[in-house]
């Protein structure tokens, strides 16, 4: 018998191992109130022995002169890592501190502010969002509107699922959310250049990430901040991803003549070696989890099939793999199987 496809969508969410239904704003104010953030004062005598004021670990490695990235964890997001799993860059001009995403929560954002003073002894003047996951965005409370900047794909995503990522960041991360909210940034960004300062940036407004992507090329360092487009030795993430947008992006950047890369996540590196890799991995999804469509494989079925020997070194492959098993079949199905309501 043919299965039957009514409307099978696409997840919404980053957090598909979260359920909407689980992280909706009845359980983020419950939360809150466990916290004793939101009332709950009888609480607040125990909760006053256990709270340590939680802070994150900012090391801001030196990758050219006057710029710094923050290197993300390779991790899934835990209540241990706070969600400081993505790259976070800052440029030092004259103008002022320029940084490049502002990770995952106010509390990071505040810290971020601090460290981009602290390395430039300026303030920021400019913040740019590349797409709308929340571990690149959250941290935007701290800049305001009027710094944060972004494509109108970006701001558009963040105004659609901004507070459905706020939820679930807020179940996966817990406390070290405490007060972040959605800020939508106040700054369209055109693909063109932009001067901040003695600095001339390239902003290409790209996607296949998500809909809607930021690289920004720094002509003076020769740096280019590839956000999600680029993952190296870190298996990259699929659930707002059209695999062919994608790798036409990559190839948008392998023709850009740069210094050194600096990935969402993973180290910076001069050589190209991310984009390959990201482009590998994304071919190597699409051909087993379509060949695993094609033999008939189940979900579960198909998240068990091989990796090569070569995506061993690469952090979470197997997680990301399982992922994008999730993220990819419901498309297939729905674009390949028969509807029965049209055979008949
Ligand atoms: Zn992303």
């Amino acid at each position: 018998m043919l299965p039957t496809v009514l409307s099978r969508r696409p997840l919404a969410s980053e957090f598909d191992s979260v359920q909407k239904r689980d992280v909706d704003w009845a359980d983020r104010r419950a939360f809150l109130k466990t916290a004793g953030v939101a009332g709950g004062l009888a609480l607040l005598p125990m909760f006053a022995l256990e709270a340590a004021p939680l802070r994150y670990t900012l090391k801001p490695i030196e990758i050219a002169p006057g710029a710094w990235m923050l290197l993300g964890v390779d991790e899934a997001i835990t209540r241990e890592n706070g969600g400081a799993i993505a790259n976070i860059t800052i440029l030092d001009t004259r103008e002022g501190a320029v940084v490049i995403d502002t990770g995952p929560s106010r509390r990071y954002g505040v810290q971020l502010a601090e460290v981009a003073r602290e390395l430039t002894g300026k303030p920021v003047v400019r913040a740019f969002v590349t797409h709308f996951h929340p571990d690149h965005v959250f941290g935007c409370q701290p800049f305001g509107a009027r710094a944060l900047a972004a494509p109108q794909g970006v701001i558009d995503g963040l105004n659609q699922s901004g507070d459905d990522f706020a939820s679930a960041m807020y179940y996966l991360a817990g406390d070290w959310m405490r007060g972040t909210e959605v800020v939508l940034p106040g700054r369209v960004v055109e693909a063109g250049y932009e001067d901040i300062g003695e600095r001339r940036l390239r902003t290409l407004v790209l996607g296949g990430h998500t809909d809607s992507d930021l690289a920004i090329f720094d002509e003076r360092s020769g740096l280019l901040i590839a956000g999600d487009l680029a993952f190296l030795d870190r298996a990259p993430t699929t659930p707002h991803a059209d695999l062919s947008v994608w790798q036409k992006s990559l190839k948008t950047l392998d023709e850009i003549s740069f210094a050194s890369l600096v990935p969402g996540h993973g180290p910076m590196e001069k050589a190209p070696r991310a984009l390959r890799q990201t482009s590998d991995w994304l071919k190597l999804i699409e051909e087993r989890i379509r060949g695993a469509f094609d033999r008939g494989l189940d979900m579960s079925e198909a998240m068990g099939e091989p990796l090569p020997s070569w995506t061993d070194k690469i952090a979470l492959a197997r997680y990301e793999f399982e992922r994008s098993v999730m993220h990819l079949y419901p498309n297939l199905e729905a674009n390949l199987w028969p509807r029965v309501d049209q055979a008949n």
